[in-house]
């Protein structure tokens, strides 16, 4: 699945995220917005993945947003089922 990869690593460090690294911010159909936070060199990024007609496009940038902001935002943490769902998705857009 190689398109996770675009999203396992951090830009800044290479750090590779964990699940507890990442949150969905928002889920919609072909379209799903990250945000994730590097535990070792701190910085924070946002991802939104897109899916079309080309495949998968995904823009991410990098963010001031903290993870209190997000809790705020969203409300959600990412479980195990969004990491499943996330894989399923990706899956679906090949
Ligand atoms: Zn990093």
């Amino acid at each position: 699945m190689p398109n996770l990869q675009i999203m396992s690593k951090c830009p800044m460090c290479d750090f590779k995220y964990e699940k507890d690294n990442i949150r969905i911010i928002e889920k919609k159909e072909g379209l799903i917005t990250l945000y994730m936070n590097c535990t070792q060199c701190k910085s924070s990024l946002m991802m939104v993945i897109m899916t079309g007609a080309l495949g998968i496009t995904s823009v991410s940038t990098m963010t001031d947003i903290v993870e209190d902001d997000i809790e705020r935002i969203s409300g959600n943490s990412i479980d195990y089922d969004d990491v499943l769902e996330m894989h399923r998705f990706l899956e679906e857009c090949k």
